[in-house]
């Protein structure tokens, strides 16, 4: 985005194409309640309303035709989202009202506002930082209910003072270190160098863990069932869906091809992928679907690998993914049980059996401890900013005294970059691209 034209006055339509009850254009800029007044017939002028205030009046075209009744709401600088003049109105959701009150608002010397713009001015002016910038975004987008509340912890500012505690640690570290380098006999005390450090690396270790869960709350979570043919798999999706979605039968090796299902679980979108069944096979067709199952299973987040509960266990053929990433399941637990694990969750396809507690299981395994309350990282920009200040911070623990202070140093820059409040001016741009006309 150029940073051209920001001192100009910027109208967009605010809320989202198409009809609606209510729709929302906005204007903000140092003209803004002079376009207000020359668009809206009221009780009173909005140049002369208060801030806070709203209208109600007519909106009116350049020949006096009203296009429409409705509000006419007015902030003042600075007290407004961008932190300048803002005038919004609100009339019917139509796109012919809306594009009118529009095309007038530009008549009367606004200009089209680029994506992201009034967002991007409210960070310029200093009312967001980048992260906040980014749950704005968040929330703007957010398809459940998980990806609302890390947005709107983002919006909070608690993501911003999370890693202000953590800074505040290596300031404390860092200031002891120069304070060293003047008193070199004494040394730095412990409660100054290995406490503040040891805090600040394992909150920046959460930080960075969050991250994945912050990314599967926002943009869902891939869970692959695998396990032999007839283990349940097909069985287990549809009792997770509530509806038939793939064929169950009863003869092995039904379900060459694989498919998907989305669905929420626990407030995580969620696509679910029934591969064919894992079984060593000389079937050309089955050897393909085994393979491709196991490929499927490594791009996933989570993978259910699926016994059937009712059968001698086997072990399961193939390479499996890694403990962390995989939930072991127990099928057709209706049935005399053959054999019995506590590592394996019992659940039947049947009756609903273990179904919560499944739901319940892969809602902690995808977002672990970041549902405890804390705000998460939901960006990759933002992962990538702690790993940086947590790889600094590991650093400087291992470093003598007079090494470490460019490390704790290269760790403040780092953090300050995560919260995003002096970054470089490319990367507040490419956050802003990713943003609609009218936020
Ligand atoms: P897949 O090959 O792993 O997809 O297995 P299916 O879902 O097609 O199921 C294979 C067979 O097991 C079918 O006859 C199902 O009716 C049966 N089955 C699946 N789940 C259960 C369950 O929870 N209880 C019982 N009793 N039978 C089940
Ligand atoms: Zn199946």
């Amino acid at each position: 985005m150029t940073r051209a034209g920001l001192q100009d006055t910027i109208a967009a339509i605010a809320t989202a194409p198409g009809s609606a009850g209510v729709g929302i254009v906005r204007v903000s800029g140092p003209d803004a309640l002079a376009v207000a007044d020359g668009l809206f017939r009221g009780r009173r002028r909005p140049s002369r309303t208060p801030g806070g205030r709203f209208l109600f009046g007519a909106l009116l075209a350049a020949d006096g035709e009203v296009l429409d009744e409705g509000l006419c709401l007015v902030f003042r600088a600075p007290r407004s989202y961008t932190g300048e003049d803002v005038a919004e109105f609100q009339s019917h959701g139509s796109p012919a009202v809306l594009s009118r009150v529009l095309a007038r608002a530009l008549e009367l010397g606004a200009r089209p506002a680029r994506p992201g713009e009034f967002t991007l001015r409210a960070y310029l002016a200093g009312r967001l930082d980048l992260s906040q910038a980014e749950a704005v975004l968040g929330l703007v987008e957010a398809q459940t209910d998980a990806a609302r509340r890390q947005a709107s912890l983002g919006l909070s500012g608690a993501l911003g003072a999370r890693v202000a505690r953590i800074g505040a640690n290596v300031t404390r570290t860092l200031a002891a270190l120069q304070a060293m380098l003047d008193y070199p006999e004494e040394g730095v005390p412990e409660e100054d160098r290995e406490t503040p450090l040891a805090a600040a690396e394992g909150e920046l270790a959460e930080l960075v863990a969050s991250a994945r869960a912050g990314q599967v709350a926002t943009r869902g979570a891939r869970l692959a069932l695998i396990g032999r043919p007839n283990a349940g798999k097909s069985s287990l999706l549809n009792a997770l869906l509530g509806y038939e979605r793939s064929i169950v039968t009863p003869i092995p090796g039904t379900t060459r091809d694989y498919l998907e299902a989305g669905l929420e679980l626990a407030g995580v979108p969620v696509t679910l992928v029934d591969t064919a069944g894992l079984r060593e096979t000389r079937d050309v067709v089955e050897a393909a679907g085994v393979r491709q199952a196991l490929n499927l299973a490594g791009a996933a987040d989570l993978v259910l690998a699926l016994e059937d509960g009712s059968l001698p266990r086997e072990p399961l053929p193939g390479e499996l993914p890694e403990a962390q990433r995989l939930l072991r399941v127990r099928t057709k637990a209706d049935l005399p049980p053959a054999w019995t694990d506590p590592a394996a969750l019992a659940v039947s396809a049947v009756t609903g059996a273990g179904l919560p507690e499944l739901r319940e299981a892969v809602r902690a395994a995808l977002l672990g401890d970041a549902a405890r309350g804390e705000a998460w990282l939901t960006t990759e920009r933002q992962a990538d900013a702690a790993r940086r200040a947590l790889s600094h911070v590991q650093a400087a623990r291992t470093l003598p005294d007079d090494l470490a202070g460019w490390e704790l140093e290269e760790a403040l820059r780092a953090l300050s970059d995560l919260t995003g409040r002096d970054v470089q001016e490319d990367v507040v741009d490419a956050v802003f691209r990713n943003f609609c006309v009218g936020k």
